[in-house]
């Protein structure tokens, strides 16, 4: 029910506007309010806190069918839902999810997680933000840039050193975790131009300069913000696997039907077999990126430490993804170079995950550790234990 519910709402409302918005690369506000409306920026967020009390594999679902539409919609559940509801939804107090995350399951306002900088992304401890705790409050300064819906968002989940002399040793002990809010004073946004891709979605940067933070938008306690920035991307990089998966999907859709369409040398092209081989790597890819993140999503739902089974869906599907999208455009010929058809703008956005949420390097270096048994995962506070089946 979920997976059609999602795909009627972006194939009839989404699918016929997205060449324009894409084209215009401005982000339709109107779009969170349907989706809102859907209850899908709640979706996996309990009851209690005015969600829709769904599994992982909901969430799973709604990401591939928004992302087969286009990217910019994924991000919305990447950012909103996964990567800071359901990190307050865990590590905040119960008056923070009051006062945050309900609204935000319901759809009344928009969240963001703001961690990269201008000079560190991969290398998260290398970051500079700092906020210095003076009586009540604690009063934040830094930057932050290529932060999905920045210009858009209410409420923001960053990062900040707490601690000067573990900053100097890069002991990520000395990271804190805060919800910020737009209107705090000193806290201004704005959205980055000529992007490659999710050109209908919104990046920006964020500047903290004095910001006052009060003492209980503290999130976990201080020095557990890095341990708080990583459960987070645990979350985030499931819904960059399903979303991607969706995105192949739409490379091999929209690939058979030209492949039937086009004819060349007195054939439809689908029978000649270097387009059929291409088109075959992108069936494999989608079913076994679509098994790979369900299996991340069945571990999430039992509760069980799933940073590996994610970390490996996320860099499956995204190196899925570009090798589907480069495909698409060249079984369209020149036709594929246009914007007349789709698979020049899957092809523009199917980089951005290659790159966020753990680059392909980073994927790589980690799933060497992995299996040289240098990276051994310890049974953490991972999911929800006994939820959503509670
Ligand atoms: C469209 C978009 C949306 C984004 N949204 C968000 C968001 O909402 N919130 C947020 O916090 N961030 C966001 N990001 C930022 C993203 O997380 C970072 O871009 C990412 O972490 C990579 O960091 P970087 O760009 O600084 O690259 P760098 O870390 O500078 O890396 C540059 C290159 O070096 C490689 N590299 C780095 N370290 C190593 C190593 N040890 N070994 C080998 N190679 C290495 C990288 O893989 C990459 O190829 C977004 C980025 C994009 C493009």
């Amino acid at each position: 029910m979920v997976e059609k519910m999602v795909r009627d709402f972006a194939g009839k409302e989404i699918a016929p506007r997205i060449k324009d918005l894409d084209r215009a690369q401005t982000f339709d506000r109107n779009i969170l309010k349907q989706m809102a409306e859907l209850g899908i920026l709640g979706i996996c967020v309990p009851e209690k806190y005015g969600g829709g009390g769904m599994d992982y594999i909901s969430l799973g679902l709604a990401c591939e069918e928004l992302e087969y539409v286009d990217t910019s919609l994924r991000v919305i559940l990447s950012v909103h839902v996964a990567l800071n509801s359901l990190t307050l939804l865990t590590w905040g107090s119960e008056e923070q999810k009051q006062k945050y995350l309900v609204p935000q399951a319901k759809g009344e306002k928009i969240a963001t997680y703001a961690l990269t900088e201008p000079n560190a992304g991969s290398d998260a401890v290398g970051i500079q933000t700092y906020a210095k705790l003076e009586g009540d409050r604690y009063i934040l300064n830094g930057e932050k840039m290529w932060i999905s819906l920045a210009d858009v968002a209410d409420n923001f989940i960053t990062f900040a050193w707490t601690d000067r002399e573990k900053q100097k040793k890069r002991d990520h002990s000395g990271m804190s975790a805060f919800i910020v809010e737009r209107g705090m004073k000193g806290l201004n946004t704005a959205t980055i131009h000529g992007k490659l891709g999710i050109r209908a979605g919104n990046t920006g940067s964020i500047s903290f300069s004095d910001v006052e933070v009060p003492r209980e938008n503290l999130l976990g306690k201080e020095g557990e913000g890095f341990k708080i920035a990583m459960f987070a991307i645990d979350q985030g990089r499931y819904t960059v696997a399903a979303g991607a998966t969706g995105l192949v999907r739409a490379c091999l859709d929209a690939s058979v039907k030209y492949a039937h369409e086009r004819q060349a040398f007195g054939v439809e092209i689908g029978h000649h077999q270097l387009i059929k081989e291409m088109i075959a790597g992108m069936a494999r890819d989608y079913d076994a990126a679509r098994l790979l993140w369900m299996r991340a999503g069945w571990l999430k739902n039992q509760g069980m430490r799933n940073t590996r089974e994610t970390a490996l869906a996320k860099w499956f599907a995204c190196d899925a993804s570009e090798r589907a999208a480069a495909d698409a455009v060249q079984i369209h010929g020149a036709y594929g170079y246009s914007d007349e058809y789709p698979a020049e703008r899957f092809y523009r956005n199917c980089k951005g995950a290659v790159i966020y949420e753990g680059a392909r390097e980073i994927q790589k270096l980690l799933h060497g550790d992995y299996a040289l048994g240098y990276r051994k995962d310890k049974p953490l506070r991972c999911s929800l234990p006994s939820w959503p089946f509670e």
